[in-house]
């Protein structure tokens, strides 16, 4: 959890007008040899100085370091120059439009970085499509809109040292621009403007998954921590709703071969793999560890560490039900696919398809959690 104080950040009852939109940086492309833009329309060069003079060129742009600072098409222009896209022109950088003011850096490498600087608001609408699909009943958007904006609030500033708040990839929430947005997304995150997850007058921390295959988990059985310390919010909860979701059930097949080599980075294995066996369970399900016996010993090993080097997405979870000998390796049977911390999105899904709203979505899923508007 984020004090607010810190991030001068005020929770007031939903409903509540919500103040100026706060903004975020978001590095769209980070230390590349060169980008193209595509402008679309009018728009203006601001540079740092203030000088601001109109860009005449339009289509295809290319962007490349120069000695002290860059050069776009045959302009010359000063590290830190934005970019600054008139109402109604869209700048595409590689696949994707964007609309917020672009901040084009020369790196220390000679590399080059693009940062879009946005209202939240507006960023939302670039993660939403990405995170869950846009098609997904509205209540259950505007459930991961309030987790989205949450977990923006709680990360800005993540980056600040590399002159960002958050990256465009999944170690913030993946950002395509405009890219993906519909009506039904837009809706989702107007429907519920400046709202974000409070527990005791301070930010949440949210997070989501895919499914939580029957029981979402505790935060510190994934990230670390005493699990009896962990926020109410995020303790976990028994979920009845994502029973028929397609990623409840599920197998995944890996040779002894792959275990072994995600054993030996995973864990200290002398000799030829003879087994693995389902270990330790925590009270959500799911498995803490595996014991993998070679070399004539028996060795734990994380479940979730196991889950890394195998890859995450095709071993969907570690709420691992059994494990099946096959010749030449073993066959996983399990529920589930993610952490299972936070959100469970295909429950959120069944939840709205039953005319749940979003506020009844939040407190099944993060208990004790108030729904708050940001105000600065
Ligand atoms: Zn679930």
């Amino acid at each position: 959890m984020i004090a607010l104080a810190a991030l001068g950040l005020l929770l007031t009852g939903a409903g509540a007008q919500a103040g100026a939109p706060s903004r975020v940086d978001v590095a769209i492309a980070r230390g590349v040899l060169s980008a193209t833009l595509r402008v679309s329309g009018p728009a203006v060069l601001q540079e740092p100085g203030g000088r601001r003079r109109p860009l005449r060129l339009r289509g295809e742009l290319r962007l490349k370091p120069r000695a002290n600072g860059l050069r776009l098409a045959d302009l010359s222009l000063p590290s830190g120059t934005r970019l600054i896209p008139a109402p109604g022109t869209t700048v595409r950088v590689g696949a994707d439009p964007h609309e917020g003011a672009l901040i084009l850096r020369l790196d220390p490498a000679r590399t080059v970085t693009i940062v879009e600087d946005l209202p939240i608001e507006d960023y939302l609408l670039g993660v939403l499509p990405h995170e869950m699909d846009p098609d997904w009943p509205t209540e259950a958007l505007k459930a991961q809109a309030v987790v989205a904006r949450s977990f923006a609030y709680a990360n800005l500033g993540r980056f600040r040292d590399q002159g960002f708040d958050l990256t465009s990839d999944t170690r913030s929430q993946v950002f395509r621009g405009l890219a993906g947005v519909n009506e039904n997304v837009r809706t989702a995150v107007r429907q519920t403007r400046g709202e974000v997850l409070g527990w005791h007058g301070k930010l949440l921390r949210t997070y989501f998954h895919a499914c939580c295959g029957g029981h979402t988990e505790n935060a510190a059985e994934v990230w670390g921590g005493d699990p009896a310390k962990t926020p109410r919010p995020l303790r976990g909860v028994r979920d009845p709703w994502c029973r028929t979701a397609p990623p409840m059930r599920w197998s995944a097949y890996f040779s002894w071969q792959d275990l072994t080599a995600a054993l030996e980075q995973k864990a200290n294995l002398r000799g030829v793999l003879k087994s693995l066996k389902l270990g330790r369970r925590d009270p959500a399900g799911y498995l803490r560890d595996f014991v993998a016996r070679a070399g004539g010993r028996d060795e734990r090993v994380d479940a979730n560490g196991l889950r890394l080097a195998l890859g995450a997405a095709d071993l969907k979870s570690v709420k691992i039900k059994r494990l099946k000998r096959l010749r030449r390796g073993l066959e996983f049977w399990g529920a589930g696919s993610g952490h299972g911390v936070g959100l469970c999105q295909w429950g959120a899904r069944r939840q709205a398809e039953h005319g749940r709203s979003y506020e009844q979505i939040l407190s099944f899923y993060f208990p004790g959690s108030t729904l708050s508007v940001v105000e600065r």
